[in-house]
């Protein structure tokens, strides 16, 4: 499932009046994870390196090269055909920019165990699916990959660290590494990138660790639960892509001394930095937790579900919002530090 294209087609059956792409996150949150992380390294070894690695790209403007190459289409000779529609892609919108987007897809396209009905791999580098029910992140449950949002992380600082990418993963380069690991560090701290509700045909709650996997019961990181009914303003839209979107209070614009501090007080993880992002997904899959709590579901038609939205939701979200994104810029930094002290 492409949940990049799943949203435009859930978008396109309620409303076409949603101006928002469906990208993790969506850039606005991406920017504002690599502004603060920019702010964080500002004059430290950690700042020279990436942005020698980066050609002086600010890790801001790095976050949403992951999602930007998703306009490149395999069925096109691997031709990037999203030109002029994602304000944010711009600045790749060259010869030389598009040309790396569609060389780490062409690399990136099959390069998984990829099953007939499922997205290119680099698509499904973006999130893993633990059910809600596990209390950890740990490889080998239901929705977690050798692929997923944990391993890529892991993978792109093993390149950044001077050594090969683990398969099935192909990066390049450091520069190529960078790019990747500025936006994935995001996706890992949006709940629904990491944390999963797995339904029944009825809209009850299953246990696919439990039970067994079945398809039927996947519901693609909330992308096939659509909000029917809600006193906030987000009637129609997948809940996925609630999730996805950040207040205007939390653009690159807000990002201030006050919640600089807030990020500066962040713990930096234990252990070796390839272990961070099981630690970062365990922590983010609570967030995921709380982001399901008193959700009742429909049940299933189609391909979707229906779920309404407590009247609290838009501040219970708002206040978890704020709390990865600071997360996840103060970890992309302390990362960063550990790799270049
Ligand atoms: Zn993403």
């Amino acid at each position: 499932m492409d949940r990049f294209r799943g949203f435009f087609i859930a978008l396109s059956l309620v409303s076409a009046a949603f101006p928002a792409p469906a990208f993790a996150w969506g850039p606005d949150g991406h920017h504002t994870v690599g502004a603060i992380a920019d702010k964080l390294i500002a004059g430290s070894n950690a700042a020279t390196e990436a942005s020698a690695i980066l050609g002086g790209l600010t890790l801001q403007q790095a976050a949403v090269w992951a999602d930007c190459a998703k306009g490149v289409d395999p069925t096109k000779d691997y031709a990037y055909t999203s030109a002029g529609q994602y304000p944010e892609c711009a600045i790749y919108e060259t010869p030389a920019g598009e040309a790396e987007m569609s060389d780490f897809v062409r690399r990136n396209d099959t390069n998984c165990a990829r099953k007939p009905t499922e997205e290119s791999c680099h698509k499904q580098y973006h999130y893993t699916d633990v059910a809600m029910q596990r209390n950890r992140y740990a490889a080998g449950s239901t929705g977690t990959r050798d692929d997923d949002i944990v391993a890529v992380v892991a993978a792109a600082t093993h390149v950044l660290n001077g050594e090969p990418a683990p398969l099935p993963f192909s990066i390049k380069d450091k520069r190529e590494a960078l790019l990747l690991l500025t936006h994935y560090v995001g996706d890992i701290h949006q709940p629904l990138h990491v944390g999963a509700i797995y339904l029944d045909a009825q809209g009850k709650p299953v246990d696919p660790d439990s039970t067994g996997y079945d398809p039927a019961t996947d519901t693609r990181g909330g992308n096939q639960i659509i909000i029917v009914s809600a006193n906030v303003n987000y009637r129609g839209q997948n809940l996925h892509h609630t999730w996805d979107e950040i207040p205007a209070t939390m653009t690159v614009s807000h990002v201030d001394s006050a919640w600089l501090a807030q990020a500066r007080a962040v713990k930096r993880s234990r252990g070796a930095l390839y272990d961070w992002p099981a630690i970062w997904a365990t922590e983010t899959l609570a967030q995921a937790r709380l982001a399901f709590n008193g959700l009742k579901f429909g049940p299933k038609g189609g391909t979707d579900w229906t779920t309404s939205l407590p009247v609290s939701y838009g501040s219970t979200m708002s206040s978890i919002k704020k709390k990865q994104l600071t997360k996840a810029g103060a970890r992309l930094a302390q990362l960063l530090h550990g790799l270049w002290p």
